[in-house]
């Protein structure tokens, strides 16, 4: 039993270890990413679920290494975060969006938001609302074309110093949304201090929607709960035309999945857009 043992604590000891090599080594890689320009943003869609309209798109990160191929943002994100180098990739991030859409707009695409993701490490940057306006005025974007997504942990966690941030970025004049939502704090009294504009219902209980009571439940409840607190709600992970109409019949108000595009490349996405609205 002792050697089992032994070799039970070895075993996680040589996972661990390897883990922590690829970890190390990907992070040597992912430092000179942004200056090689690996990293790219692709769009993907968001649905009016009445109308049918596009009215925004999420710019999602790809590292692309010349010999590791496409790196998952699951993947390197964690590694950016705990590095620091989320900063710079964050930065680099918001202001691609912003430019990004602004040229679109200038080039007579209907208007839409963009919706950037962001990091907690990046959040709680003392000059991060600096930032964030820094790259509304360098593109000329009008700032209720910019969408910032947070997560739930994020508000939770040193909530103070989180509140005055929340404060000063609605006072920007920019959209706030919550990704992920429902799975990551049980309380929900945190929706009273924010002023935010979204709830995103996470793809884990619209999955399975149609097969399962419960999720639709889940996600009916979640309507009306922002609803009545005057927030708009958008269900992620829409794969199947038959989730979008259940959505829509329990009045979620906009969606973003495979069954309406996959995140797409800045040139393509443009192309799909074309199409679909038929300029
Ligand atoms: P997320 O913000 O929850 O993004 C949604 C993920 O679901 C994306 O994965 C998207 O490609 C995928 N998705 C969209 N529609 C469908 C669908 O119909 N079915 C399924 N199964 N999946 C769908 P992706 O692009 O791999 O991103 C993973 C996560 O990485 C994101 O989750 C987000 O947390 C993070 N991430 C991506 N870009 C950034 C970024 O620029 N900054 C930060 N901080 N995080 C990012
Ligand atoms: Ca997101
Ligand atoms: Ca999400
Ligand atoms: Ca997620």
């Amino acid at each position: 039993a002792k050697t089992a043992g032994r070799n039970t604590f070895r075993f996680f000891d040589e996972a661990m270890h390897a883990q922590l090599v690829e970890r190390r080594h990907l992070l040597s890689l992912l430092r000179g990413a942004l200056e090689r320009h690996e990293l790219r943003l692709h769009y993907q869609p968001q649905i009016d679920l009445h109308t049918g309209e596009v009215i925004g798109a999420e710019a999602l990160i790809r590292w692309q290494h010349p010999e590791l191929g496409v790196v998952s943002p699951a993947r390197f994100i964690p590694i950016a975060e705990e590095s620091g180098l989320i900063v710079p990739i964050g930065n680099w991030v918001m202001r691609e969006a912003c430019r990004q859409a602004k040229a679109w707009q200038d080039a007579g695409l209907p208007r839409f938001v963009v919706a950037v993701n962001l990091s907690a490490v990046q959040f709680r940057l003392p000059d991060f609302c600096q930032t964030v306006a820094d790259a509304l005025t360098d593109s000329g974007l009008s700032p209720d074309c910019l969408e910032l997504e947070l997560t739930e942990s994020l508000l939770i966690n040193d909530a103070d110093g989180v509140l005055e941030t929340v404060r000063e970025l609605k006072a920007l004049g920019l959209q706030l949304s919550i990704d992920d939502f429902g799975t990551g704090y049980s309380s929900l009294a945190y929706l009273k201090r924010f002023d935010v504009d979204k709830l995103k219902i996470d793809q884990s209980f619209v999955r399975d929607m149609d097969r399962d009571a419960d999720s639709a439940a889940l996600v009916l409840a979640i309507v009306q709960m922002a609803h009545s607190l005057g927030l708009k709600t958008i269900a992620e992970g829409v794969e199947h035309e038959h989730l979008a109409a259940a959505l829509r019949s329990l009045n979620c108000d906009e969606a973003q999945g495979y069954h309406f595009a996959r995140p797409m490349p800045a040139g393509d996405f443009e192309g799909w857009l074309r199409n679909v609205v038929a300029l």
